[in-house]
């Protein structure tokens, strides 16, 4: 359900970095980075909101399952033969900002081994598990730029990859329709609402409304589930909170604009500790050292 929320002494580290970053870094790379993640957390919701519409049985981990659906979101994001050409891209950043996340957490002391969630570093390791296994052989080299060890990638390439893709068809096949909408206008529909931010989350609140994720995603799951229920994605301020969740009581995904602001901090941690080369090539590895002079603000 919720995202790991950082401890505040991270958060506190991160707003000097953010401070003494350099003005108009919100290069391409950022965006990106933001708006994958975004995107990721947005499907992991949505597939629980699907999992509560359709009383879908779960084998496993629900939170597990919700991780593995939203990666092949990135796959297979309208038609199986029509691939996001940014998808790589995109989920090397969702993979990097779980280890972000667990290079701040580890640490601490209050890493939550008992959550119903993976670890984040855990959560890392099967974002770059579904990307390999996806096509073992365009990413042969994949496993060592990105440090997923053999014996894991093995596994992906064999069964693991394939049984996520077994997963989502069967959904699709069981609870999708292809029809057209408007022959059934009683199924249920998801709306998208904006609550109007105070002056401190107008940054997070423009770029949710700029990337037009939340309403295209609704747009698709209209045009695919004739769910039995509205459905509501709310964007709102969470007041320090960096999470998002589905609330079964209101049918509604919740998503806090202090999540987009977390990703935006975390974008810029990464740009600071890889510069350029945020893809899998010639990376430069997540190094506590560099993490905590990037946490101090040197570039
Ligand atoms: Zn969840």
């Amino acid at each position: 359900m919720s995202r790991c929320l950082a401890c505040i002494t991270c958060l506190a580290l991160l707003g000097v970095a953010q401070q003494t970053a350099a003005a108009g870094e919100s290069d391409k790379h950022q965006d990106l980075f933001v708006t994958a993640n975004v995107q990721f957390t947005l499907c992991h919701e949505l597939t629980h909101a699907l999992i509560y519409a359709f009383d879908v049985p779960v084998l496993g981990r629900e939170e597990d399952a919700a991780d593995q659906i939203s990666a092949i979101c990135f796959l297979h994001p309208t038609h199986e033969n029509r691939r996001d050409p940014q998808a790589v891209e995109k989920l090397v950043a969702v993979a990097d900002a779980w280890r972000l996340e667990w290079e701040l957490d580890k640490d601490s002391g209050d890493t939550a081994y008992w959550d119903e969630h993976a670890l984040d570093i855990q959560r890392y390791y099967y974002v770059v598990c579904v990307l390999y296994g996806s096509d073992p052989l365009r990413f042969e080299n994949l496993p060592d730029q990105l440090g997923l060890p053999w014996q894991r990638a093995w596994s992906c390439a064999d069964y693991e990859y394939e049984q996520i893709v077994k997963a989502g068809k069967w959904l699709l096949e069981t609870y999708g329709v292809a029809r057209d909408p408007a022959t059934n206008p009683r199924a249920g529909k998801v709306r998208v609402v904006y609550a109007i931010p105070g002056e401190n989350k107008q940054r997070a609140y423009s770029i949710l409304k700029a990337s037009a994720l939340f309403e295209r995603k609704a747009e698709l799951m209209n045009a695919t589930f004739d769910l039995p229920y509205d459905i509501a994605i709310v964007a709102t301020d969470c007041l320090g909170e960096a999470t998002a969740y589905w609330r079964q009581d209101r049918r509604e995904v919740v998503f806090c604009y202090d999540l987009v602001e977390r990703f935006d901090l975390l974008a810029k941690l990464r740009r600071c500790i890889l510069g350029s080369h945020t893809g899998p090539a010639n990376r430069r590895p997540m190094d506590p050292a560099r993490i905590r002079q990037c946490l101090a603000g040197i570039r």
